[in-house]
């Protein structure tokens, strides 16, 4: 396994047959790893790139504290058979601050995450570019825990002609049904067993889903078994579009995603699932 720092080396890595990028963030879990497989399916070489990207973070956000572990990073790489990994420090990918041209992600950016986390969607949007044209990669792919970054990089794509095929990879949980996430890392003992509201959630919505019932009494049974947790606090419980994350009507039947957030102390949390409305 390769380890690069710099856009050249990266460049300068040598390449075999189809490339797949696997873009994380770090803190590396079995939900990182999935991709990482699923891409070793399928690409002769797989790069995996490391970067807590600035620029989707707000002022107000967990930036400076969110969990590194480089070291325990590369070690689970290796095991799972990755070839390069792009660990690029702040200043490589930014040399002079913050990009004057930025990517917008348009209206997918502009509800759910996007309204609590204004600008976050156009921060990731733009270094996911800057990273699909570094890693030159023919494969992208993105785990479906973060179902409307997964919307956003689909919709860039199409809309500018990017080179790549984005694979969409299921979301990977705990035991007890929460979704792995680096920030779970944040919980305390209680508000870690709080956090299984979100996927207890999730899953009432499903099962609501699969009765036969309809978009409100789907995002009803959801948000039931979320306000009966009272260590979170509810940000959405939404029944959106699969592509444009937009609010379905009452009466819209077909493909959906249940979105839910909420925060557990200082710890906010997402959780997801696709849906057939029937
Ligand atoms: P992050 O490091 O949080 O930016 O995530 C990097 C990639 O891993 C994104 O495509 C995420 O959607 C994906 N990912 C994170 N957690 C999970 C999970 N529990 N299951 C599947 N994919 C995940």
């Amino acid at each position: 396994m390769k380890v690069v720092r710099t856009g050249g080396e990266l460049a300068a890595a040598p390449r075999a047959g189809t490339r797949a990028v696997v873009m994380t963030m770090g803190a590396l879990h079995e939900g990182h790893l999935a991709l990482v497989r699923a891409a070793r399916a399928r690409a002769e070489q797989v790069v995996v790139t490391i970067f807590v990207n600035p620029l989707q973070f707000g002022p107000a956000e967990d930036f400076l504290r969110y969990p590194r572990d480089l070291d325990g990073d590369l070690a689970q790489l290796e095991a799972v058979g990755t070839d390069v990994v792009f660990a690029p420090e702040v200043t490589e990918i930014y040399p002079d601050g913050a990009p004057t041209v930025t990517v917008s992600a348009g209206p997918v950016g502009d509800v759910l995450e996007g309204a609590v986390r204004p600008g976050h969607f156009d921060g990731m949007l733009t270094v996911v570019l800057k990273l699909l044209h570094l890693t030159a990669a023919d494969l992208a792919y993105f785990g479906q825990k973060d179902a409307q970054q997964l919307m956003a990089v689909r919709a860039m794509v199409r809309d500018l002609d990017v080179p790549v095929e984005v694979v969409a990879v299921p979301i990977v949980r705990d035991a007890d049904g929460v979704a792995l996430s680096s920030r779970n890392a944040y919980l305390s003992g209680d508000d870690r067993v709080a956090a299984r509201a979100l996927s207890a959630a999730v899953a009432a919505g499903a099962r609501a889903a699969a009765a036969g019932e309809g978009v409100e009494a789907i995002r009803a049974a959801a948000e039931a078994v979320l306000a009966a947790e009272p260590r979170a606090a509810v940000d959405y419980v939404a029944v959106v579009h699969p592509e444009t994350a937009r609010t379905l009507p009452a009466d819209h039947t077909g493909p959906a995603v249940l979105a839910v957030a909420a925060r557990l102390g200082t710890t906010r949390l997402i959780d997801n699932t696709p849906l057939e409305v029937r």
